[in-house]
């Protein structure tokens, strides 16, 4: 027995040998040779591992060359690329969220490919800060006093409560206690802060006087959470922001809202019913509201506090803030897209514009791809059919999108089959499925995507492609 595997380990090519084949020239220029031995000696450790444990019983050297290699060309190739989103959830967390408008990719283009005034002011030649460069414009779109601009909107919430309730008392609805997808959970963003949580009436209804009865002399905050992702329905009640107001003002206490999305431009065309917007929630009384950038902003990935001055000042001697500051190209990209807002060109902002898209504009991309699509698989099963779409990243959970989509049998293959080879083309393909078919939102799909849908489509499979024919 040990004679075997003595004799098998000998038939392992060595790294000499592996180094010397006449392909591997290709993928050094790509990974540069000492990363190229790392991958191969990972392979020659692996399969002795197998050999000693029985785990394998003949060496095929072909097969550990191909081997190699397919690992080789997938460490040559970008981690991080484009995927086609058909899925119809527009804030797609794990798609990257909103898709940025060509006017931002140009800002973070001008400011990182030279030096910039991220934290420097011509006039006196001296030191700025780089939150300047977007506080008046944020201040603008939600109509607040001052605004500071954070790595994400979890940042946001935990600045505001280190900084403002430390050691104090903060109270919460139980109905609010929620959690977040992506492990942000409000006890535990507030237990991290160090604050006291205060919970105060049931998981479905909350009152006033729940809130009135639980302030002490500890009492710093009170904290209102957009519950995002769920929602109560049935017998209900929570407190409305003008009458927490009220009671924050008699009692001394700072109103701190996390609204989550954060809706600055008017999306009635999109058929949502209200949300409420960041300046709706100021104009009721809450000192200070949280949300994110990349949610129905529509911006790159930050967190905005925006409120009173006074508390924003605050936050701003912080120390913790200097932890949780932002790039200059996520800088440069927000204050592009508050820009837009400004000037109500918000229709230029994909996010926006995938939300408002009109069921005329959508049944007729729907159309076009499907002919597209027929061209391209002559043999398939094609589609036009109504779909729901999401707005997605914890939004509007309850209300689906009336979208429509196109959807593509192939005779023989599963539905699940089909979405892996789509998922692994070039380019890569997300989409949904209904029972045997696959579905193409087209409420997510970009300029020029239906074009290259089809090429994936069209595609063989060796040539990276789902190959509908092949
Ligand atoms: C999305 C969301 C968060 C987390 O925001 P990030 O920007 O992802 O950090 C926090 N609170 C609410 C209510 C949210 O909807």
């Amino acid at each position: 027995m040990r004679d075997e595997i003595q004799n098998l380990l000998r038939k392992i090519p060595s790294m000499d040998e592996l180094l010397s084949r006449p392909w591997v020239n290709e993928v050094e220029e790509l990974l540069g040779r000492k990363a190229l031995k790392s991958v191969f000696a990972d392979v020659i450790g692996e399969l002795r591992l197998a050999l000693r444990e029985g785990a394998c019983e003949a060496i095929d050297v072909a097969a550990i060359e191909q081997e190699a290699r397919a690992r080789l060309l997938a460490k040559a190739s970008p981690s991080l690329h484009p995927v086609i989103n058909a899925t119809g959830i527009v804030i797609h967390t794990n798609l990257g969220r909103s898709v940025l408008p060509q006017e931002a990719l140009e800002a973070v283009r001008l400011s990182s490919e030279r030096y910039s005034t991220l934290e420097y002011r011509l006039d006196v030649g001296e030191r700025g800060e780089r939150n300047d460069h977007v506080e008046w414009l944020l201040s603008q779109v939600t109509g607040a006093d001052a605004a500071l601009v954070v790595n994400n909107n979890a940042a946001a919430v935990l600045l505001c409560l280190a900084a403002l309730a430390k050691d104090k008392e903060s109270v919460v609805s139980r109905g609010e206690l929620v959690e977040i997808g992506g492990s942000f959970r409000i006890p535990d963003v507030m237990a991290f802060a160090g604050t006291r949580m205060v919970e105060v009436g049931t998981t479905n209804r909350t009152h006033l006087s729940d809130y009135a009865k639980a302030v002490t002399e500890s009492t710093a905050l009170l904290l209102k959470v957009h519950p995002s992702n769920y929602r109560i329905v049935g017998f209900h009640a929570e407190v409305e922001r003008e009458a927490l107001s009220a009671l924050a003002r008699e009692k001394e206490l700072i109103f701190l809202e996390d609204l989550g999305s954060g809706v600055v431009a008017d999306l009635a065309a999109s058929g949502l019913g209200a949300e409420t917007t960041v300046a709706q929630s100021l104009m009721a009384g809450v000192d200070l509201v949280t949300f994110s950038g990349d949610k129905l902003l529509g911006g790159p990935q930050i967190g905005v506090v925006a409120g009173r001055r006074q508390l924003i000042d605050r936050l701003r001697r912080f120390p913790l803030l200097r932890a949780l500051r932002v790039d200059k190209m996520t800088l440069a990209a927000l204050e592009a897209v508050l820009r837009l807002y400004l000037r109500g060109q918000e229709g230029a902002i994909p996010t926006v514009a995938m939300l408002t898209l009109s069921q005329d504009d959508l049944k007729r991309r729907a159309d076009a791809l499907a002919s597209v699509i027929a061209t391209q698989c002559p043999e398939a099963d094609v589609d036009v059919i109504p779909v729901e779409d999401a707005v997605g990243g914890g939004a509007y959970p309850e209300q689906p999108l009336q979208g429509w989509g196109v959807a593509l049998a192939l005779p023989g293959v599963s539905s699940g089959t089909l979405q892996r080879r789509l998922r692994l083309g070039k380019p890569a393909v997300v989409a949904a499925a209904e029972k045997d078919r696959v579905v193409f939102h087209v409420r997510t799909l970009l300029e020029g995507d239906v074009d290259l849908l089809a090429k994936a489509l069209g595609a063989r499979d060796e040539e990276g492609g789902s190959g509908c024919g092949s």
